[in-house]
């Protein structure tokens, strides 16, 4: 059934089902019955921040003379490559220096979930959440780094197992003072003593 968001799951069943008949399988065989009805509701909950807009995690935020960096690193996030619809993930590093107003931490790991649940290139989620935290925060400086495992390289083409992509998006005096960068680069590469 088509909802508001254009979201349909019967279609999805029926375009599953044409793909394994596709790759020579039976889709009424028993371990693949309920298969095209799994794929539809795992995408749809993968794929449901396409509709939303992760700067509304962003509204609530709080006024405070902190003038230093914060940094959420080691922030998991699970996405979907749009060139071969496979997997990657791995883990994001969110920082920014406020400029009177802060947010709650746990809201900028929902703006990495947001920009990440939707079919996606790493590069473009990268500067997204950047650009998210730039336009609704106006910090003087943001800084995000992500670490991505991509299954379409991993498990086909060159297959290079253990390989990582990594992407940043410098914003403000991330961008343009080198001692800035530094510091952030050095917080999220220092060992946690935490676990
Ligand atoms: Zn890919």
């Amino acid at each position: 059934m088509d909802n508001q968001n254009g979201f349909d799951a019967e279609a999805i069943k029926q375009a599953f089902r044409t793909i394994l008949r596709s790759i020579g399988e039976d889709p009424d065989r028993e371990g693949l019955k309920e298969t095209p009805c799994r794929v539809a509701r795992m995408y749809e909950e993968i794929f449901q921040g396409k509709d939303q807009d992760p700067r509304d995690h962003l509204a609530t935020t709080f006024d405070e003379d902190h003038h230093e960096m914060v940094i959420l690193r080691d922030i998991p996030f699970y996405s979907m490559c749009e060139h071969h619809f496979m997997p990657f993930f791995g883990k994001a590093h969110v920082g920014y220096i406020p400029n009177g107003k802060i947010v709650g931490l746990s809201k900028l790991a929902r703006v990495v979930e947001g920009f990440a649940r939707r079919p996606q290139v790493q590069e473009r989620l990268t500067s997204q959440i950047a650009d998210a935290i730039e336009e609704v925060l106006t910090p003087k400086g943001v800084g995000v780094v992500i670490e991505g495992i991509h299954t379409c390289m991993t498990m086909r083409g060159i297959k290079k197992p253990g390989s990582v992509m990594m992407t940043s998006a410098m914003r403000g005096a991330f961008r343009s003072r080198a001692s800035t960068r530094s510091e952030f680069m050095d917080l999220i590469r220092s060992e946690s003593h935490l676990g």
